[in-house]
């Protein structure tokens, strides 16, 4: 089975900076690690790859220094990767991240299945893999936290709230995972050195025979116009005194005070 895994490099961070002109995050300076999500999108599809054979490539759009997160996912055991980076390509939203990432697919050819994350971690819209679905014209099962891999086809588990689903469907198709489908392995080093004979491949906007009103700013109808932080509610604490027995006294006047020592008589 030929299996893409759709790969998001999000920051470190969750102290992240907007630009207050493009309303992006500013990536400057941040590191980056997988979307977590992600990470159980690749175990999934390794362990389809344990039970029925095939080949597991793991697929990103980004900087050129999101290769760092393709390199662990060959550690990890995917089998390549394909890195699209171009600057016509910044700015993209979801709409046209999934056509990049759609048009990307249909290069690498004869692919079975796609497993993306449920959603991000940092812009958290869940809409990446829905597009591709509707643009690659596949069947497409959201929410997956159970996943068996029989023949030409798959057995999905979903809990939806009150619903829980097991729906059985054919390839091709697009999967995205929750995060309680599985438990991401941890590599070593023996696994991080062969990773370094494994191809990562870069394809850049010529490459993809791209409509080039559909990618980057120009291809994005998402307009964010203003970004806030939320307002802290937590009320103020309060600080004790240094002195043990000060703070003490201080701390059996606040409990009295909020009736949570009783009065002695
Ligand atoms: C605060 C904020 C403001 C933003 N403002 C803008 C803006 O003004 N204009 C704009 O154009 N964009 C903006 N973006 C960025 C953009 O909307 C998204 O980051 C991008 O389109 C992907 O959407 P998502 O992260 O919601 O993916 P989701 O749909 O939540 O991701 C689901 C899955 O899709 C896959 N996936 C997502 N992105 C990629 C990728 N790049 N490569 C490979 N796989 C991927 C992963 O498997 C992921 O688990 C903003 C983001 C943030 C956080």
């Amino acid at each position: 089975m030929k299996i893409v895994v759709c790969i998001k490099q999000v920051p470190e961070t969750t102290n992240v900076k907007i630009d207050e002109k493009t309303k992006n995050i500013d990536r400057r300076g941040l590191g980056g690690v997988i979307n977590s999500y992600d990470l159980h999108a690749l175990e999934t599809a390794l362990e389809i790859k344990r039970n029925v054979g095939g080949e597991v490539i793991t697929l990103t759009m980004g900087p050129d220094d999101f290769a760092v997160s393709l390199r662990e996912t060959l550690a990890l055991g995917a089998d390549s990767s394909v890195l699209l980076s171009d600057r016509a390509f910044a700015g993209a939203d979801t709409l046209a991240t999934g056509y990049v990432l759609g048009k990307a697919i249909k290069k690498i050819g004869d692919v079975d299945l796609v497993i993306l994350g449920q959603q991000s971690v940092d812009a958290d819209t869940g809409q990446v893999g829905p597009i591709m679905a509707e643009l690659l014209q596949v069947p497409q099962v959201t929410y997956a936290n159970e996943v068996t891999a029989q023949d030409n086809k798959l057995v999905i588990k979903r809990n939806l709230d009150n619903v829980a689903q097991e729906i059985t469907a054919q390839l091709p198709l697009l999967l995205t995972v929750t995060d309680t489908i599985n438990q991401p392995k941890y590599t070593n080093v023996v696994e991080i050195t062969k990773s370094f004979a494994k191809p990562i491949t870069t394809w850049h906007a010529s490459d993809l025979q791209l409509d080039s009103e559909r990618v980057g700013q120009a291809g994005s109808p998402t307009i964010v116009r203003s970004i806030s932080s939320p307002e802290k509610t937590a009320k103020v604490g309060h600080k004790l005194a240094d002195d043990p027995m000060e703070a003490a006294k201080e701390l059996v006047t606040a409990l009295k005070k909020q009736n949570m020592l009783a009065e002695e008589d």
